[in-house]
């Protein structure tokens, strides 16, 4: 199942991406994880993204697209996977149709998360993130049992860099000017399913859960 989770900043992503990938076993891969562990390990890679990433700028598309390109060619990619974050534009989402192509394989889903601007403003202000396993907790939404501290291995939580108000906003404006297109792009190809990501966590992912599952009868 080759899967493309798409939505604004805040939408609920990384949240039902843990949902996914633990119901169908298919590898997780996040560009913007992969960007922040590139910069934790102070690789050439992280050097390059932070700059872009500490303004909410994206990063630009050959070297994003060539650390995708490098992760589909893993074997844990066989069986199928959900990209989390990429594409983000109409270039790399080409780009990604070029790889699968070679690979005798294509994008089967792409599934986009809605959520209102204020809300996402919300849900980004308040997200906090487990140091170790990369949860995303929320003050208000989904506060973890004990305050700071993450549920499933006792990680502690921190707020990332750009989840301030003002990256915040500015991310926010980059994503919509960039997913209108992209948008198109996957809806001509009749893959692109909108699911309502103003919902509980559990509802948004019964949503995506239907989808994927008419897929496998
Ligand atoms: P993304 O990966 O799309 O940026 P996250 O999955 O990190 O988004 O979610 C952003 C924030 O919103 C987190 O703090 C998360 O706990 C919270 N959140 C996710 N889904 C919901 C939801 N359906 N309702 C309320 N808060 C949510
Ligand atoms: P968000 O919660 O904003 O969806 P991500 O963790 O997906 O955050 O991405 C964080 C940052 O990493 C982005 O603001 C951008 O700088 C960079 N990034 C992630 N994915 C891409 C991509 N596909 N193209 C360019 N930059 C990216």
């Amino acid at each position: 199942m080759n899967i493309v989770l798409m939505g604004l900043p805040g939408a609920g992503k990384g949240t039902q991406a843990d949902k996914i990938v633990e119901k169908y076993a298919i590898p997780h891969i996040s560009t913007g994880d992969m960007f922040r562990a590139a910069i934790q390990e102070g690789t050439e890679l992280g050097v390059k993204a932070k700059s872009f990433m500490d303004q909410g700028a994206l990063v630009p598309d050959e070297v994003t697209i060539g650390i995708v390109r490098e992760r589909l060619s893993k074997p844990d990619c066989e069986k199928g996977f959900l990209l989390d974050g990429f594409p983000r534009t109409v270039p790399q989402a080409e780009e990604l149709d070029n790889i699968l192509l070679q690979m005798e394989r294509k994008i089967e889903h792409v599934l986009n998360i809605q959520v209102e601007k204020e809300e996402l403003i919300a849900r980004l202000t308040g997200r906090r993130i487990c140091k170790v396993c990369g949860t995303s907790y929320h003050l208000q939404f989904k506060p973890p049992t004990v305050d700071g501290v993450c549920d499933k291995d006792g990680g502690e939580l921190y707020q990332r860099a750009d989840d301030n108000p003002e990256t915040v906003t500015n991310r926010l404006e980059v994503n919509m000017n960039q997913t209108a297109p992209l948008l198109s792009f996957y809806d001509t190809k009749g893959v692109l399913s909108n699911i309502d990501g103003q919902q509980h966590i559990n509802d948004v992912f019964n949503e995506l859960d239907v989808i994927l599952k008419d897929d496998k009868q």
